[in-house]
């Protein structure tokens, strides 16, 4: 009998390399205590359907009828014409004008990555913030691109350096990224930035990636200004959907909007196009749901933002009062990203605090954190009692471990 081949090990290919995500790879290390019988406090996914923030009932309702109404086939690649004018609506409320395209996609997860896909070839590269949602960098690497990053000024409310962004475009550079309001830093930028950010892309011939995940969760009078609305005639991609804004991440329902001089862009729009028809649809019958959130009640969000100020205060009081913490001020989102006064990595900390206080946050080496700082993104959406033992837990921590 001849002897069966070894099968050799498969590798993952290279460009891999530089993927993380931090998040859901601290996750795993949970998972392991969970099944050791330890109760984990979970500060560490911006998932608002863990905590107190059910959905709102119409747009359940929306999404239920969609499939008893037969709409379970697939939909156009574009998404489905109700849901696609909705966006429109809004958007031109919002003062987006010269819309050149409105796509709907599984999430903004797919959204970024057709947009990002349809753009950048090997040898671009896009200006992405430090510290960064990690999709952005994940989504680079696998199409094989260098990073180049520019700094979030944690000294000035971690609005963007423009000094220092400016300077970093070069020859290759065809676009650049800003996520508004932030994550994982809850900045929520001024028009004044906007501005000169706008100014850059106008001066460089860049398009914006503009991710207003988070658009409608903005939790001082400040208001969220959607970039596009003041450079119509740049190329601007707008990133938003249902994940955030109305509570319901694990439905998978995003969009982008494209904006700016017609001519210019009508080259880039059918390479995304084509991307979107190679990929079939969206989820169907969840793009029902994008109308009813869109025209409907409002309510559950101002409940939803009375509770994360709440929750932001009672965070904000801890770091004011715990020694080595340092944390600017989260204006939007449900993130803060406090920086620690420690002698060690904040990932060896994250690590050491996740098995010694059952406590999990995320350290801030996974977002690319400006080398040599220390901090860590604590997701503030826990009710005020859960919140209050982790942080009490953490400051504990770091009193025992730095007396
Ligand atoms: N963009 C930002 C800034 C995010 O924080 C997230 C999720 O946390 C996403 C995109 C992903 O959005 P979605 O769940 O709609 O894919």
């Amino acid at each position: 009998m001849r002897a069966m081949p070894q099968i050799r090990e498969i590798l993952a290919a290279r460009r891999l390399d530089h993927v993380h995500y931090a998040i859901r790879d601290l996750a795993v290390l949970a998972d392991e205590l969970t099944r050791q019988g330890k109760q984990i406090l979970p500060l560490n996914i911006g998932d608002p359907g863990a905590f107190d923030f059910p959905p709102p009932p119409h747009i359940v309702e929306a999404a239920s009828k969609a499939m008893r109404d037969g709409h379970n086939g697939y939909a156009p690649s574009l998404g489905v014409d109700v849901a696609l004018e909705a966006i429109r609506e809004e958007a031109e409320q919002k003062g987006i004008r010269n819309i050149q395209s409105i796509f709907i996609t599984e999430g903004v997860s797919e959204a970024v990555d057709v947009s990002l896909t349809a753009l950048i070839g090997p040898d671009d590269n896009a200006l992405t913030p430090s510290p960064e949602y990690p999709l952005y960098s994940a989504i680079l690497s696998k199409l094989g691109v260098q990073m180049n990053s520019y700094r979030l000024d944690e000294g000035c409310h971690w609005e963007p350096d423009i000094e220092q962004m400016a300077g970093k475009v070069t020859k290759n550079t065809r676009a650049l990224v800003l996520i508004n309001p932030d994550n994982p830093t809850g900045a929520v930028y001024s028009r004044s930035t906007l501005e000169a950010i706008a100014e850059i892309a106008r001066r460089n011939n860049l398009v914006i990636f503009s991710d207003e995940i988070y658009e409608k969760l903005v939790l001082d009078e400040q208001p969220h200004i959607p970039i596009a609305s003041i450079a119509p005639d740049l190329p601007v991609v707008t990133f938003s959907g249902l994940s955030k804004s109305y509570l319901v991440p694990g439905w998978r329902v995003g969009w982008a909007v494209v904006s700016g001089d017609a001519a210019a862009v009508k080259p880039y729009v059918e390479g995304i196009h084509k991307l979107l028809r190679a990929r079939l649809c969206a989820n169907h019958p969840m793009q029902y749901a994008i109308p009813a959130a869109l025209h409907g009640p409002d309510d559950f969000r101002h409940e939803a933002l009375r509770k994360l100020r709440v929750r932001r205060d009672l965070l904000m009081e801890w770091a004011k009062a715990t020694p080595r913490v340092h944390c600017v001020a989260p204006r939007g989102a449900f993130y803060a990203f406090p920086r620690l006064d420690i002698p060690e990595s904040d990932e060896s900390f994250v690590k050491s605090l996740l098995a010694e206080k059952y406590v999990l946050v995320v350290h801030g080496s996974g977002f690319d954190e400006l080398p040599g700082t220390r901090h860590i993104r604590i997701v503030f959406l826990p009710q005020e009692d859960i919140l209050q033992e982790a942080l009490d837990r953490i400051a504990a921590f770091l009193q025992e471990r730095w007396p």
